[in-house]
């Protein structure tokens, strides 16, 4: 049954679709609270959404939205765990378009803080009052405007331990700002207002990406941001970024958003830094504002608690899309040479006056190795549970990824001379430029011979002989026509310095590869698209025990 207006219908999930999205932990500080009912908002067709906190956001928080509303008669049930108007099967998750689609963030704030809704749809006449406090839910007719208005007050009153693990309330606010920011620049048509203890912060009526850009960022910095627009296939970006003449010293002035989801993404960064590579002094970072959009079948969007990251099915296309959409947008720029010197040093002032939001990568608490399984496995401790590792495919990986991004050279010992058949010769001839690029230092040495004089650090190890000889195993394939020839010169030469099934690894070396592969772009897989590890959580563990 469809309610009033062809309303979104809120319905509690099978329970075994509701096994496929288990989360974890969704509200984890203030900001958390945030996000989630912004996104609520942003789902409910909100086109005015406003924000206040006080105390950074433990006292209270409240977020007002002109969306949807929701009607009575299912308000009880927003509160309900895995209940959702969004999505209703397993396959559903396969097209999510929506900013939720758990049915977890209202009960779970619900579970750590007092809640009061008031909400109304456009077609009933008399609101809601929802409150739920302490497992108990009260609804009562209210007079309300149409839309939704959600208070959250005395956030962890009943959970004291977290409430101290907590930074400041200042700091917290801090989080809830760049929480906010986030969102206004990947939604520039919606209207937005922030008031911290009181303080308008922030008050955007709607706009363009540029004119919403320059209200969070200030006119200087938006005078240096350049459009992107590209498309290919299912593929489409869009967005801005800034000139070469300007950079931030982190990477806080990076957002992504995939299908409108604003995610964290080491890969995107590295992506629409590529075409920066020489253009900015090192150290420094272009801003930029991307949307990425492509079809919802090939994002993955069930894979963190927070929602904060995504998995896409094509990662590399999705990389090489990035990089050929910036490149192609700094192309149509033509910038002096020389011009590091010029580059500001001090932040102009606009920023300041909104202060710095110093969004850190923030990374969960490292793997801890525990040992090795049948010579080829590291088993690691995680928080969530054991994580076992394929090692080679994770070396492979980490390695993989410190050649493609440009690792130092490390001269040999004694330079290597190698001889090889005039066929070989010849077809290694041909790769040379590519394998300089890589950091091989390799030239001809008269004769079919070379001379190889430095590697990339982390192929110094391997011997000479057998990675020229990977290199010529990998040529016939990229003949016929397989992909990016760097790219395949670069998984080869992973694969052949990459630690083997079968190789006894010190404590210190699993610990190593470890840490390595938590610091990598892409720790899911190897280049090859193989995992590089699964975890089985304390839930599973505990199942088998039958301790649940
Ligand atoms: P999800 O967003 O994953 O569906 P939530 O717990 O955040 O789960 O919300 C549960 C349901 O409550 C949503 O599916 C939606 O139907 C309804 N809802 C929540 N917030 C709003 C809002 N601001 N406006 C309209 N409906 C809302
Ligand atoms: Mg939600």
């Amino acid at each position: 049954m469809r309610s009033s207006n062809e309303l979104p219908v809120i319905r509690v999930l099978d329970p075994d679709v509701a096994a496929r999205i288990a989360a974890g932990e969704v509200i984890e500080r203030p900001a958390s609270v945030v996000k989630e009912l912004i996104e609520n908002a942003l789902d409910a067709g909100a086109t005015i959404i406003q924000v206040e906190a006080w105390e950074g956001g433990f006292a209270l928080i409240r977020v007002a939205d002109n969306g949807h509303g929701i009607p009575r008669d299912q308000a009880p049930l927003a509160l309900a765990r895995f209940a959702t108007s969004k999505i209703q099967t397993a396959e559903d998750l396969g097209r999510v378009r929506t900013l939720g689609f758990r049915g977890e963030a209202l009960p779970s704030i619900a579970a750590v803080a007092r809640v009061e809704i008031l909400t109304r749809t456009p077609g009933e006449t008399e609101g809601t009052r929802l409150i739920a406090e302490e497992g108990q839910c009260a609804v009562h007719p209210a007079a309300s405007p149409p839309g939704t208005v959600v208070t959250v007050r005395d956030l962890f009153y009943n959970t004291p331990a977290r409430r101290r693990f907590l930074k400041s309330p200042f700091r917290e606010a801090e989080r809830i700002r760049e929480t906010v920011y986030r969102y206004a620049l990947g939604y520039p048509q919606v209207a937005f207002r922030l008031i911290i203890d009181g303080r308008e912060v922030l008050m955007t009526p709607p706009g363009t990406l540029l004119e919403r850009a320059a209200i969070i960022w200030g006119r200087e910095v938006a005078d240096e941001l350049i459009p992107v627009s590209w498309e290919a296939a299912d593929l489409h970006i869009h967005g801005l970024i800034s000139r070469p003449t300007l950079g931030r010293a982190s990477r806080a002035f990076q957002n992504f958003y995939v299908n409108g989801r604003p995610v964290r993404s080491g890969l995107l960064a590295v992506a629409l830094e590529r075409p920066y590579a020489g253009r900015l002094p090192a150290g420094r970072y272009p801003l930029a504002i991307l949307h990425i959009e492509l079809p919802p079948s090939f994002v993955d969007v069930n894979v963190h608690p927070q929602k904060a990251e995504v998995r896409f099915s094509q990662e590399r296309s999705v990389y090489w899309g990035v990089s050929q959409a910036v490149q192609t947008a700094l192309a149509s720029f033509p910038y002096p040479e020389g011009l590091p010197t010029l580059w500001p040093v001090e932040e102009p002032p606009p920023m300041r006056r909104l202060g710095e939001p110093t969004m850190e990568y923030s990374r969960p608490p490292r793997w801890r190795a525990l040992g090795q399984l049948l010579q080829s496995y590291i088993l690691a401790q995680s928080e969530e549970g054991l994580i076992v590792v394929d090692q080679h495919a994770a070396h492979e990986q980490v390695i993989f990824e410190q050649l493609w991004s440009g690792s130092h050279s490390t001269s040999l010992p004694s330079p290597a001379v190698l001889a090889f058949s005039p066929r070989e010769a010849e077809q290694l001839e041909m790769e040379l430029e590519t394998l300089r690029s890589l950091g091989v230092d390799i030239e001809p040495f008269g004769g079919n011979t070379f001379v190889v004089r430095a590697l990339p650090a982390p192929l110094a190890s391997v011997s000479v002989h057998i990675l020229l000889n990977a290199v010529l195993e990998e040529i016939p394939a990229l003949r016929r026509g397989g992909g990016d020839p760097r790219e395949r010169i670069a998984m080869r030469l992973a694969c052949a310095a990459a630690v083997k099934a079968g190789d006894r690894l010190s404590p210190e070396e699993m610990q190593a590869l470890l840490d390595a592969l938590f610091e990598a772009w892409s720790p899911s897989t190897c280049p090859h698209g193989r995992p590089a590890w699964f975890l089985l959580s304390r839930e599973e563990i505990e199942r088998r025990f039958l301790r649940r």
